[in-house]
């Protein structure tokens, strides 16, 4: 089943204990897509400037990521600096150059109209419905990431989209601002109402937690003795987790916490190396063999 993804295409600028890279490929709907087409189709919507070459388009290639929905207009492409600190645990954002995406307005080539599996990264809520309209029929999964940018300015317009999505997957502190509670699993019940069903808190090191009527439901993080960069993680982890759902064209609860796992293995190679150096390289192989030891890593008997 075909995976639609709209959201930045980006160069970045990182910082982190572990070293600097000046510019380098990233945006929410690459780690995505790059993640999600180790297991299935995707179709990138986004849009990029006159400095994105045919190399940067590069990454996309010889991979299952269709860029026809990929618009370059003149312009520059959206920049992003971010620093790390020491544990890699918070990061300050030193510049956010919108630059080509403050233009974007997500158009659906025909042929994407009918992905049954969307999902919308950090975007304008309102864009993030145009792009819902545009969409033949009824998708079987619609899931969105937001800001904390998006909470605190235009929340009546995110509740809005919110109505629309199956899923919202968003990390810690994000879901504290949007339903200012500290408990985690409160925010949960006023979001079904009458909102996504289902909600995924992405916790960085401490992985990743999914709520839904019917209970919750936990991964680690991998334990990884080296991590190096974090940016991407919470994209890479969003395109394990709805590249498998995709994948295995089903959106039920054991798939569901299958998809988790996914997600975090997907997550946990992504911080492995600057960028999407450590994804560039990964094999199908790889990833089972990580999804195979998370097995290991949770089992216990009682
Ligand atoms: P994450 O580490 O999951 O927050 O994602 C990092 C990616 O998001 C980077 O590659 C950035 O290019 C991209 N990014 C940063 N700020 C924004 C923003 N305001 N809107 C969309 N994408 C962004």
């Amino acid at each position: 089943m075909s995976l639609l993804v709209v959201g930045s295409v980006a160069f970045d600028a990182i910082e982190s204990p572990h070293g600097k890279v000046e510019r380098t490929l990233g945006g929410a709907a690459t780690y995505f897509a790059v993640a999600a087409s180790f297991f299935t189709r995707v179709n990138l919507v986004g849009i990029v400037g006159e400095d994105f070459s045919d190399r940067d388009a590069a990454v996309f290639r010889g991979r299952k990521i269709d860029t026809d929905g990929l618009e370059r207009t003149p312009g520059k492409t959206f920049f992003w600096a971010g620093r790390y600190s020491q544990d890699l645990n918070d990061r300050v954002t030193l510049a956010t150059e919108l630059n080509v995406f403050a233009n974007f307005n997500p158009r659906l080539p025909e042929k994407y109209r009918s992905s049954k599996y969307i999902f919308l990264a950090n975007i304008d809520p309102k864009l993030q419905r145009s792009v819902l309209h545009q969409v033949n029929g009824r998708p079987r999964l619609v899931a969105l990431d937001t800001m904390n940018y998006w909470i605190e300015r235009t929340p009546a317009d995110l509740r809005e989209t919110l109505r629309h999505a199956n899923v919202l997957m968003i990390n810690d502190s994000e879901t504290r601002q949007l339903s200012s509670q500290h408990n985690l699993l409160r925010p949960a019940r006023q979001l079904f109402h009458p909102g996504p069903k289902t909600l995924i808190i992405k916790r960085g090191e401490h992985g990743a937690m999914m709520v839904h009527r019917d209970g919750v439901f936990c991964v680690p993080a991998f334990p990884l003795e080296e991590p190096h960069d974090p940016t991407g993680a919470g994209d890479s982890f969003a395109g394990g987790f709805m590249g498998y759902l995709a994948g295995c064209g089903s959106a039920k609860d054991a798939a569901l916490r299958r998809a988790m796992v996914y997600g975090s293995v997907m997550g946990s190679f992504a911080v492995e190396r600057f960028g999407l150096d450590r994804l560039r390289h990964l094999t199908r192989r790889e990833i089972n063999q990580r999804a195979r030891l998370f097995e290991r890593l949770t089992r216990f008997t009682l």
